[in-house]
């Protein structure tokens, strides 16, 4: 069976609610507090095992309490953490998150997941058929070194760039399939776009790309699908029409979901579909990484 590898960020979310935010220099009481775990990589990592691919997860966790959960939370979800690398004198990655009058404030601080580095990538033995898959919360030059090895290994690679960072084309190069939303397009495709703009300007974007032509490239497009190119041609897939209760995370089940199908050997058009039916349960659930949907659940959707 081919494998889905994930080099990427492991977080604890440090969620406060209360009544109001405070102002500068201000306390205020808070309601109630949640730890969830969280992290782009360690949220695709727990998409990919949940529908029943063999998933490995490449980062760093510190060595302190919110570390040994994380650790306990992924195994438990079937990942597999024996490239996950424990560091002294740094905390674990933690996000602290305060939610009150239906909007929210959020400081993340990268801790271990900053460590990566291009020798914790250099571990994994790939192979022809496997799946490479990294996200923007880890050092780009630990991305780039993990997907030369993939292309090496004859691997496919995804890159989801979020969160919105730029990057060079020396590492977009090395991507077969880029996974990106519309905040992340215009920033690398330097295009001004919003959310409810109509298809075409995303596919005029993602031309732009500073990238070869060649690559797969899907633009999530949040309740109304997704819009892939797929050697230059456009292809929209609607979005299901569901009750969406929390979209936290809709993109990581996107990306772990896509992951997953393509290490099962399903042709991308196939994938691609499955990933919209899974990110659109995942938007059903409250949480992102425990909101992802098992493979019994995508295909009770898909009917
Ligand atoms: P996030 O940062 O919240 O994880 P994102 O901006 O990376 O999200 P979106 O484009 O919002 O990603 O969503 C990813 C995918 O999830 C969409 O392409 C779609 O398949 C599905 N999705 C998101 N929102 C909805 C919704 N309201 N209804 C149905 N499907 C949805």
């Amino acid at each position: 069976m081919r494998r889905v590898f994930v080099a990427g960020s492991i977080n604890m979310d440090v969620v406060a609610t209360a009544d109001r935010h405070p102002k500068v220099g201000e306390t205020v009481a808070g309601k109630e507090v949640h730890y969830f775990p969280g992290g782009k990589g360690a949220n695709q990592a727990v998409a990919v095992a949940k529908l029943g691919a063999s998933s490995t997860l490449i980062g760093r966790l510190g060595t302190d309490a919110f570390g040994q959960q994380l650790r306990q939370f992924l195994a438990a979800q079937s990942v597999d953490l024996t490239l996950v690398k424990d560091t002294a004198d740094v905390h674990t990655g933690t996000a602290v998150i305060t939610i009150a009058d239906a909007d929210n404030t959020i400081v993340v601080v990268p801790g271990a997941n900053a460590l990566v580095s291009a020798e914790d990538v250099a571990a994994p033995v790939l192979a022809k058929g496997d799946v490479a898959v990294s996200q923007f919360e880890i050092p780009q030059a630990a991305i780039a070194a993990f997907f030369k090895r993939a292309r090496t290994a004859a691997a496919t690679t995804i890159l989801n760039p979020a969160p919105a960072r730029p990057c060079g084309r020396d590492l977009l190069d090395l991507v077969d399939i880029l996974i990106l939303n519309e905040t992340e397009l215009g920033l690398l495709a330097q295009a001004e776009l919003h959310d409810t703009d109509e298809p075409v300007r995303f596919v005029e974007a993602a031309r732009r790309l500073p990238t070869a032509s060649d690559k797969i490239i899907c633009v999530t497009l949040g309740k109304r699908g997704v819009l892939a190119l797929i050697g230059g041609e456009p292809m929209l897939i609607a979005g299901r029409v569901v009750k969406a209760v929390d979209t936290t995370g809709a993109g990581d089940c996107f990306v772990g979901a896509l992951a997953a199908q393509l290490a099962n050997g399903k042709p991308i058009r196939d994938a691609l579909e499955y990933a919209n039916a899974a990110a659109s349960i995942c938007v059903q659930r409250m949480g992102a990484a425990p909101s992802m949907p098992t493979a019994a659940e995508v295909a009770a959707m898909r009917g």
